[in-house]
């Protein structure tokens, strides 16, 4: 039988409620029948998205300790390893290292391999992990704490060298690929390396972008080229990867 679930877009990194009317975003993205992980900044503000995520069938929330917030909000550790135990998704975590919050890297490590463990202990969790500057630190945590063994972890926005991709391949990870980052050399080198079964596809919504949520057409036209297939081949392709993941 026809499955209208099975069609429509995937956004797998998008933060619905940075948005004013986060519920219209939520509605929006359930109307167009769109596959979504909505990723957090912070424990606290999981609750709403879970309670909005409840009722719809395409959005999935995350609970997330953004590593760019770690400075202030290191202190709500305790609330996201109690709300750990309630869900399968987790983001959006992982390192920064970029100048601005370059300051708090110690305490973002301590808390990104404390996250890690927690999910590796408890397993079958997605995650989806940020990675500026840091994509060798970010890897070694995955592989210190074994979180590949149990977890599926996801890289948003990976933007990094050959070896480190193909090290992430060989961990059993998971890319999330938006547009802009497809535009260069090192986002083509990704689609040189990993294999479709692997991606998916993201807007990191409403961050550097021009994208709203689920406005992912521009990065599968991109995909479908480097991989020389057809449009409608990809779309379904990267369908089928992210409903194994959210939906099992
Ligand atoms: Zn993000």
């Amino acid at each position: 039988m026809w499955d209208e679930s099975r069609t429509g877009p995937v956004d797998f990194h998008c933060h619905l409620d940075l948005y004013q009317n986060m519920e219209a975003e939520y509605a929006r993205c359930e109307a167009e029948r769109c596959l979504t992980l909505a990723v957090t900044t912070t424990p606290k503000a999981f609750a709403r998205n879970a309670e909005m995520a409840r009722t719809r069938r395409f959005a999935h929330a995350a609970l997330g300790m953004h590593p760019q917030l770690v400075a202030q909000r290191a202190p709500e550790l305790s609330l996201f390893e109690e709300l750990v135990h309630s869900t399968r998704y987790v983001g959006e975590v992982g390192l920064d290292a970029g100048r601005r919050f370059y300051p708090s890297f110690e305490r973002q490590k301590l808390v990104f391999e404390r996250v890690m463990m927690l999910c590796a202990k408890l397993g079958d969790k997605v995650i989806s992990i940020h990675s500026v500057r840091t994509a060798r630190q970010v890897l070694d945590v995955i592989e210190r704490t074994g979180a590949h063994r149990t977890c599926v972890p996801v890289l948003h926005w990976f933007n990094a060298s050959g070896s480190e991709i193909r090290r992430a391949l060989d961990l059993g990870c998971y890319f999330s690929v938006n547009e802009q980052m497809l535009l260069v050399p090192r986002g083509q080198n990704l689609l040189e390396t990993v294999p479709i079964e692997r991606i998916l596809t993201e807007t990191d919504a409403p961050f550097q972008s021009d994208k709203t949520p689920g406005d992912v057409l521009g990065a599968i036209r991109l995909i479908a080229k480097a991989y020389g297939a057809g449009l409608p081949d990809v779309k379904d392709r990267i369908r089928q990867n992210a409903t194994e993941l959210l939906i099992g």
